[in-house]
Parts: C-alpha cells; sequence; structure tokens
C-alpha cells in the first residue's frame, strides 16, 4: 500500500472517529433527566432504596435527577404511570392486572420476594378461619391479586360489599365496625397494637400463596423508547436499596426528616424489620425476579381465573429486554463506531480493491498489449531476419557478379591500359616518326629553298627566274603540307604544347600582314587597317600560333580575293553570349564567297569545296588547323560569307589587360644595348650539316656581305671560338655531332663573359618541347629548318643593323 493510501486512511478513520467521539461527549456533558417515580403509597420505609440512591447521588451519577410522587387516595398508582404522570412506578403483583391494558407493563425488578399483604382479622370478630369472613364485616381493597387468590384458593367467595375498601377502613377497624380489613403487614399491624386490639393476620402464604411483592416498574413503551435511561435508573435504584437494607437506621432519620413524619422513628423501624424477611436481601439479590416462579405466579392466577388468559410471561420482565435493548450507550456508541470503523476500513478496502482492480485489468491490457506487440516484434523480427537472410544471399550474388564484373572489369581495364599504352607508344612513335619526318623532310626542304631564293636573289632570264620561282612556290608548298599535316597530328594526339601569355594584337596583325604584303601586288589587292579603338589591346593566347591562324586567314584571304580586291583587318572589343570582354579580330575579302551549304564543311580536314578544281593551290587543311588551334587556346571562329560578294572570317580570344612581353624579348632589348657597341658585325654559326653551311654563307655573302660568318662544325669549341672572335650573334644548330646543342647553349649562358651574346637556334626539329627548352636555356630566337631566308636576315638585322656594322667580308672559319 503507498503512503499516499494509508494517510487517506488514517484521514477517513479519524473523521469516522469524529461521530463516535461526539456521542461519548453527548452522553457525559448531557444534563440530568428530570423524571418521576409513582410510589404506591405515602412515605415510608417500604420505599426506602429509592430515598437513598436520590440522597446518595446514585441517580445523579447516571444522569438522573429523580423526584417522588406519593399516592392519593384518588388514584390508583398504576393508572398514574399508564397514563403518563410518571414512567416509574412501585406496586404489587396486583400490576399483571394491568397488564396489556391498555398498555404493556414491564416489572424492572422484583423488590419484595414475598407479598407484605394480609387481611387483619380483629379477634373479638369470632372469625376464626379465613373460611369465616364471609359473613363478617369486612373492607378488602379490591384488585389484590394475592388475596384475591388466596381467597379462591380457600374457596372464600366475597361479596361485592365487602370489598368496598374505604379511606377510613383503618379508622372503622380500629373502632370495631369492621372486623377484617386489607393491610399491609410491615407497618399497619403496629398501629393495632398501639390501639390495644388483638388481631389475627390471614396471610397468603398461610394458604400457599406466596406472590411477589413490592415491584418497580415501567411501561413497555416507555422502556423502548429509553433503554439507557430505564436502566440507568433501574441500576440506581437498586444500589439505593442495597444501601437502604444495609443502612436502616440512616434511612429512618431521613426518612423522617426529609420526607414524612407520619410515622415516627420507631415505627419506621419496626416497619424495616418486618420488610427484612419480605425482601431476604441476604439470601437473594435486591430485585431479582425468577421467571418460573412469575411463570407458577400468572398460571396459578389465570388458573384461578384471577387473569385474563391474554396475560404471560413474556414481555413482562426486565430481563426479556435487557438482552436486548438495555445495552448501554457508550456499548452503543462502541458498536457504532467499530460498525463505522469497520464500514469505513470496507469502504477503503473495496475502493482500493476496486483501484486495485481496474489497475489489473489495465495492466492486465498492457501485458496483453505487450504480449501482442511482442509476438508482433517477433513476426517482425523472423521477417526481418528472412529479408536480411534473402537480402544477404542476394547481395552475396551480387557480390559474387560485382567480383565477377570486377574481375572482367580489370582485365578490360588491363587491356584497355595495355592497348592505352600501345596506342600512346604507337603514337609516341607516330610522333617521333613525325618528327623525324620533319626534320628528314625539312633539312633537304631547306637546302632546296633556300638555294632557290638564292638562285631566285641571282641574275636569271625571265625563264630561269620562273623555274626558280616555281620551285620556291612547289616548295614551300610542301612545306606547308608538313607543317599542317604535323599541326594536325600533334593537336589530335594531345601532344600540341601551347604556351598562354598576354598577346599585343597590333603587333600580331602588323607581323601577319607585314608577310602577306608581298603577295597583294601580284593580285591588286588593297589592304584596309583601320585603326583599332584601342591599341594597346590584349588576348590571352599562344603568339606563335595565333600568328599561324591569322596569317592562315590572311593567306585564304589574298588565295580566294578577285583581282584588284580588297582585304580589310578589324580589331575590336566586345562582349559574347556569355557577357565576357573578348577581343574580336576579323579578316574580311570580297573574293568568291562561300556557298551557305559549304559553310559547315571549310573546317573539315582535306575539304576544299571545290577549290580543288580551280588552280588556287591548297591542301585543304588550312582551316582545319585553324580551328583546332583557336580551339586550344580557348578562343573561337567563325565565318559570315556572301556568295560572290566575300567573306568575312572571325576570331575571338578572351581579352587579358596585363602587357606582358616575351621575356627572350626583354633580355634581347636590354642586351642589345650591349650589341649596340659592338661594331664588328660578326655571325658565328655552329652547324655539322655541309649544305646548311654554304646555304648561310651564301646568304650572308650574297645579302649581308659586309659581314663576317665564323662557321664551326662541332660544339665543343664554340665558348672558346665565341671568347677568341665576340661575334655579335651566335647561329647554332642541335644536332651537332660531340655535344647536344642545348649543352652548348647552356655553356654560354652560364659564362659571364657569353651570356649577353644572342644565340639564334636553327634546327629542323620543330617539336614544341625542343623550342621551349632551347627557350629555357637562354636562346633568343629558334627558327626551324628550312630557313626562310628572308626570316633569317630579318633576324640577322635584329641584331645587327646594316648601317651601323663594320664592312667586313664572310669568313670561314674552323671549316
Ligand atoms: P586550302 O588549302 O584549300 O586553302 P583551307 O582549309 O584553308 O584549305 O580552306 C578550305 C576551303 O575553304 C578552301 O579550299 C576554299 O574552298 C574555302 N575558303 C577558305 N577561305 C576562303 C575565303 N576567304 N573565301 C572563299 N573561300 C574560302
Amino acid at each position: 500500500m503507498s503512503d499516499t493510501h494509508l494517510r487517506k486512511i488514517i484521514g477517513i478513520l479519524l473523521l469516522a472517529c469524529l461521530p463516535a467521539g461526539l456521542l461519548f461527549a453527548a452522553g457525559s456533558d448531557r444534563r440530568p433527566d428530570s423524571l418521576t417515580l409513582q410510589l404506591q403509597w405515602k412515605h415510608e420505609f417500604q420505599f426506602a432504596g429509592y430515598y437513598a440512591a436520590i440522597e446518595k447521588g446514585y441517580y445523579k451519577e447516571v444522569g438522573l435527577n429523580v423526584r417522588l410522587r406519593e399516592a392519593s387516595e384518588s388514584e390508583n398508582p398504576i393508572d398514574a404511570v399508564v397514563q403518563g404522570k410518571a414512567p416509574y412506578g412501585t406496586s404489587t403483583v396486583s400490576l399483571l392486572y394491568w397488564q396489556h391494558k391498555p398498555k404493556d407493563l414491564v416489572v424492572l425488578a422484583s423488590i419484595f420476594q414475598h407479598s407484605a399483604r394480609s387481611i387483619v382479622v380483629n379477634e373479638k370478630s369470632g372469625i376464626n378461619h379465613i373460611d369465616d369472613l364471609k359473613n363478617g364485616r369486612i373492607a378488602l381493597q379490591p384488585h389484590c391479586l394475592e388475596l384475591d387468590a388466596m381467597l379462591r384458593t380457600e374457596g372464600v367467595k366475597l361479596k361485592a360489599s365487602q370489598m368496598n375498601f374505604s379511606p377510613d377502613v383503618f379508622k372503622q377497624f380500629l373502632d370495631g365496625r369492621l372486623d377484617a380489613i386489607s393491610c399491609y403487614s410491615t407497618n399497619e399491624p403496629t398501629f393495632f397494637e398501639d390501639a390495644g386490639i388483638s388481631y389475627r393476620l390471614f396471610n397468603p402464604s398461610m394458604s400457599g400463596i406466596d406472590f411477589y411483592g413490592d415491584l418497580l416498574f415501567t411501561t413497555k413503551d416507555y422502556l423502548l423508547a429509553n433503554p439507557e435511561q430505564v436502566a440507568n435508573f433501574r441500576a440506581a435504584s437498586l444500589k439505593g436499596w442495597k444501601y437502604a437494607l444495609s443502612h436502616s437506621d440512616e434511612l429512618i432519620d431521613l426518612i423522617y426528616d426529609k420526607y414524612s413524619q407520619g410515622h415516627t422513628k420507631m415505627q419506621l423501624k419496626e416497619e424495616a424489620e418486618h420488610m427484612m424477611p419480605l425482601i431476604m436481601p441476604n439470601l437473594v439479590e435486591i430485585g431479582y425476579s425468577n421467571p418460573d416462579r412469575w411463570e407458577n405466579i400468572i398460571r396459578l392466577s389465570q388458573n384461578l381465573g384471577l387473569l385474563d388468559p391474554s396475560v404471560h410471561l413474556k414481555g413482562w420482565l426486565y430481563s426479556d429486554y435487557e438482552q436486548s435493548l438495555n445495552i448501554p450507550w457508550k456499548i452503543l456508541g462502541i458498536i457504532v463506531f467499530i460498525l463505522f470503523f469497520a464500514f469505513v476500513l470496507l469502504t477503503i478496502y473495496y475502493r482500493i480493491n476496486r483501484k486495485l482492480r481496474s489497475e489489473i485489468k489495465s495492466r492486465q491490457h498492457v501485458q496483453e498489449a505487450l504480449t501482442t506487440s511482442n509476438q508482433q516484434y517477433q513476426e517482425l523480427n523472423s521477417t526481418l531476419e528472412e529479408r536480411i537472410r534473402q537480402r544477404t544471399s542476394e547481395l552475396a550474388k551480387t557480390n559474387e557478379n560485382l567480383l565477377m564484373e570486377v574481375e572482367v572489369r580489370s582485365k578490360a581495364e588491363r587491356e584497355m591500359n595495355k592497348a592505352r599504352q600501345e596506342a600512346e607508344k604507337a603514337n609516341v612513335a607516330k610522333s617521333e616518326f613525325l618528327s623525324r619526318m620533319s626534320h628528314e623532310l625539312r633539312t633537304p626542304m631547306n637546302s632546296i629553298l633556300g638555294f632557290a631564293q638564292l638562285l631566285e636573289m641571282g641574275d636569271l632570264n625571265a625563264s630561269q627566274k620562273r623555274s626558280v620561282g616555281n620551285i620556291i612556290r612547289s616548295g614551300r608548298h610542301l612545306l606547308e603540307l608538313i607543317n599542317e599535316v604535323l599541326d594536325i597530328s600533334r593537336i589530335e594526339s594531345g601532344r600540341l604544347a601551347l604556351s598562354l601569355e598576354s598577346v599585343k594584337v597590333s603587333e600580331i596583325v602588323h607581323e601577319t600582314t607585314d608577310v602577306v604584303r608581298p603577295q597583294l601586288t601580284g593580285k591588286g589587292i588593297r589592304l584596309e587597317m583601320p585603326e583599332p579603338d584601342d591599341a594597346e589591346m590584349f588576348v590571352h593566347a599562344d603568339r606563335q600560333r595565333l600568328k599561324q591562324v591569322l596569317l592562315n586567314l590572311l593567306n585564304n584571304a589574298v588565295k580566294y580575293n578577285r583581282q584588284e580586291g580588297q582585304i580589310s583587318i578589324r580589331s575590336q572589343t566586345k562582349r559574347n553570349t556569355l557577357g565576357k570582354e573578348v577581343v574580336r579580330i576579323s579578316v574580311a575579302d570580297t573574293g568568291f564567297g562561300i556557298a551557305p551549304a559549304d559553310l559547315d564543311l571549310i573546317f573539315t580536314p582535306f575539304e576544299r569545296i571545290g577549290a580543288d578544281k580551280t588552280d588556287v593551290e591548297g591542301s585543304g587543311l588550312g582551316l582545319a588547323v585553324v580551328k583546332k588551334l583557336t580551339d586550344a587556346m580557348g578562343g573561337n571562329i567563325g565565318v559570315e560569307s556572301v556568295l560572290n560578294e566575300g567573306s568575312t572570317f572571325w576570331l575571338e580570344f578572351p581579352k587579358d589587360e596585363r602587357p606582358l612581353t616575351r621575356k627572350e624579348n626583354t633580355a634581347f632589348l636590354d642586351d642589345k644595348s650591349e650589341t649596340d657597341n659592338i661594331q664588328t658585325g660578326v655571325v658565328l654559326y655552329v652547324e655539322d650539316n655541309a649544305a646548311n653551311i654554304e646555304l648561310v654563307e651564301q646568304v650572308i655573302a650574297h645579302q649581308r656581305p659586309n659581314f663576317r660568318l665564323i662557321a664551326h662544325k662541332t660544339g665543343k669549341q664554340t665558348l672558346d671560338l665565341v671568347l677568341k672572335h665576340r661575334p655579335n650573334l651566335i647561329l647554332l644548330d642541335m644536332n651537332l655531332p660531340d655535344i647536344h646543342g642545348l649543352d652548348v647553349l647552356r655553356q654560354l649562358k652560364e659564362d659571364e663573359r657569353t651570356v649577353s651574346i644572342p644565340v639564334m637556334v636553327i634546327s629542323a626539329d620543330a617539336m614544341p618541347n625542343q623550342l621551349a627548352r632551347a627557350y629555357q636555356a637562354g636562346a633568343w630566337k629558334y627558327l626551324t629548318k628550312p630557313l626562310d631566308v628572308s626570316e633569317l636576315l630579318k633576324s640577322i638585322d635584329e641584331i645587327i643593323p646594316p648601317g651601323l656594322t663594320e664592312m667586313t667580308g664572310a669568313h670561314k672559319d674552323d671549316l
């Protein structure tokens, strides 16, 4: 049981005790009940017990204030009780005559065990035997049951007149006018003795009638209505009687002093003495009623025809009620309290029980729910386990498949890697092949074109000039083809090396237009270059490749232009479709134009869209290379064309704000001030190929005859030669027989005595990485074979301006 329950129960018990406590309090504090005891006759010792109870406070002890009411001649004391004038009364067995008429009466105590009623007879009357009464002058008190029983038993039938008992019968008896009267044997005979009358007593006991004497009684109704009071009154009265019988003198004084002096103390004393054998206090408990004796009295009286048959013992004696009704209120209170307490406990028990039952019920529900959910959980668990098993086996299968797939893929990958490695190898081999081919083709082409150019510069007749011209043109065409095939193959193999930087647009435009300008005159084409908005325009691109692209477009604009046509080159800044700032360089011609259907084809390799049927030379690779290079540099290319009116090719590159110049140029420009001081015009050429040496010799001899050329075939002595001859310019081949050209270059650049002398590499190796390495080692310029003579001259002139050099002849050294 929880603390809360315990506290509740204690609270309820305290509440339960409250009414019981109140009950007790009411019992102890209540005011005394005032009640009246109707005496059978006047005050005398006959009622000594009641005086004692009053005097000794026995009534008070039980909350009673008892008043004694004397009988009067005009009123029967029994009637006084029946009529409610007093709740209690004293009487004799004659009381049986009043039973059920109209009230039921109850004997509370039988004080006199034997009746004091007698018939006193004057001895002088001649009545010697009871039977003689029939004819005597007698006055008997009516309704004296014991006397009536005696007379009936004796067969004495009296006249009604003989039963005329008036208050002055005593006097008449004393006067001798009556022979016999009924009397009380305890006190009245003393009067007769005192009066000198000889008398004889007919006592009922003499006829075998031994009825009870004085009784204490009440009505049944009163008893049922006031059981506690009746019980208290009875007990206090009997207690008074006990006291009175053992303190008769004290009582005599009391009666005499307080109640009545109708009797002398002596008379009272005699009365007390006469009462003792009738009460028998030493033998019978005061007030005791023997039911059997009473039963006999009633039966005898009924047998004698004195009592109505309806009279019976049941309900006559107090003992009949004592057990059922005469329960002390305190006991009743305790019983009520116990019952109430039991009720409270039962209620608590019931409530707790109900609560427990509902709790048990709810727990059962929870238990059931738990069981159900447990079952569901187990089902779910087993389902899950099954699913997990299935999934695991599926995963295992998938894993197996995956492993197989991984195996297959890794195999495929291995094969792919192998294939790629082989492809890469093949590519490398192809590149190497192309590089070698290029080198091998360029070297003879160098001689062919170089000497053809020299021839052209010499004194030739018209037909010789045409022939040389054809050689040069065809050689260039072939060279161009080789270059383009190389470019395409490099781009496609992803080996195109780009050096993206800030490139000044106007510079590129001028450099390229300078190249094509000689071609314009033949066709009478006008070149137009409107001044750009911004002369300091830069793009982010690879300088060489951008130049190559623009040159290609310009070449086409010349080739596919009409006689007396026009070419205009514009550069302008604009925003592309993505909103990014770009520089657009457009090359517009007034040539054949391109049909709209062919516009998509012109960038396809070897696609000439009918130009091959014309006498315009070409390979169909130019625009393909242009497109691929432009894309690779992050630029865009496009064309707009109207057939027979002309075409406009445009390039767009991201605009670059940073005006950077090439380091090599800077170095060159810085060094130029130093070279400006060299007035010798000496050129050192380190080259192992005799044809190449001869070509350069001839170029110098014919074109710059005042220069001195020093040629040397191996690389190792280069540094010494340089220190010895202090050349203005060093021309260096890469493929030397004893040492690689790059090492020679590094030696020169590492030595502070030679570091400032520009070195121009002339090599058939046109591979970008080779160029990069050379520039990295400090080369000023890199010319590829076959040599473009005019480019060579132009480069030489950049270092040794013709006007400033010492006029010296060509000189061979160490050949
Ligand atoms: P090709 O070596 O034939 O010039 P390109 O790749 O440079 O090859 O050009 C592809 C084709 O595009 C040319 O053959 C020509 O028919 C056409 N084409 C190129 N540029 C022009 C132009 N400016 N005007 C007209 N047609 C052109």
